[in-house]
């Protein structure tokens, strides 16, 4: 069963520790770090921020003004902000057009769009051609079909209509949280019919192909900023909140989770370096705050 959502105060009071880090480890794994640890040194040296957007940058599903606020500063102080999603081609249109971000990777990696606003002109690089794309379209309806009769008590998520490449199951947005076996034979679903499957806080994403949201955050970095992401990685901070956010966790030497994280832990292959001490949207702005001031002394 999943510890209670109940965040860090809680597993402090239950695993007992009265000091050092409060987080039991696996066989293998580093301890999370409060990220009001973060040394001041390395928040000068950091130039981009990326970030999950669902609990992340979210409370209760909503962005408050204190987060876009966080956004904007973190820009103001030259870093750049770029949000890393598995939300829809439609929604992320949105974003790159309207928030303080200089850049997205949408629907788990299936592509990035950035609006050049010197040009005013909305880039949108897909790793796969339009042809293939609708092909792959079929087969996910397909795939939809089989899910909807297998796993009662999911549907097809709301924004699925503004979807270029993936399908994205809802098992936590609009309908009411389904026990975690259910979500896992949704990911076997898509598995067996070939496709790859992850975990959000509230979605189950398929789609065909090989791409994830690292390696196209890859291609931003070489294709926008004219760097590997390799090379910078130590200049990066990732923040994320779940299970489909391992892979960057395990990737960026900062890595940062939202306290809200702590209800996935025994799901949750690879822990970030950092953790906040707010959950969602309040623990982004905690990071933020942190990592401003620092820069700023
Ligand atoms: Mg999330």
């Amino acid at each position: 069963m999943n510890p209670p959502c109940t965040g860090l105060s809680y597993l402090v009071r239950q695993e007992g520790h009265a000091g050092g880090s409060p987080y039991p480890l696996r066989d293998g794994m580093v301890a999370m770090k409060p990220f009001e640890e973060f040394p001041d040194p390395l928040k000068k040296s950091i130039r981009y921020v990326l970030t999950d957007i669902d609990d992340t940058l979210t409370i209760k599903g909503r962005i408050t003004s204190f987060v876009f606020s966080a956004m904007e500063r973190l820009q103001g102080a030259g870093l750049h902000v770029l949000p890393i999603t598995g939300r829809s081609a439609g929604w992320c249109d949105h974003i790159a057009r309207m928030w303080p971000v200089d850049g997205l990777v949408g629907e788990n990696g299936a592509f990035y769009f950035r609006y050049d606003s010197s040009r005013k002109k909305m880039v949108r690089r897909y790793l796969k051609s339009e042809e293939q794309r609708k092909k792959d379209r079929t087969e996910l309806e397909k795939i939809a079909g089989i899910i909807l009769e297998k796993v009662p008590g999911c549907q097809i998520a709301s924004d699925q209509s503004y979807r270029e490449t993936d399908l994205a199951i809802d098992f936590c947005e609009d309908v009411p949280p389904l026990p975690m076996e259910q979500v896992e034979q949704i990911v076997r679903c898509f598995e067996e019919a070939g496709a790859r499957a992850r975990i959000s806080s509230i979605h189950v994403n398929g789609w065909f192909g090989t791409h994830d949201k690292l390696t196209t955050t890859a291609l931003l970095f070489e294709e926008v900023f004219k760097v590997t992401l390799e090379q910078v990685k130590d200049r990066v901070i990732f923040i994320g909140d779940s299970p489909n956010d391992g892979p960057m966790f395990a990737y960026y030497p900062h890595s940062v989770g939202v306290a809200n994280l702590l209800r996935f832990r025994d799901k949750i292959e690879e822990e970030p370096s950092w953790i906040t001490r707010e959950r969602g949207g309040r623990g982004f702005v905690e990071m933020a705050d942190i990592l401003l001031r620092g820069r700023a002394e």
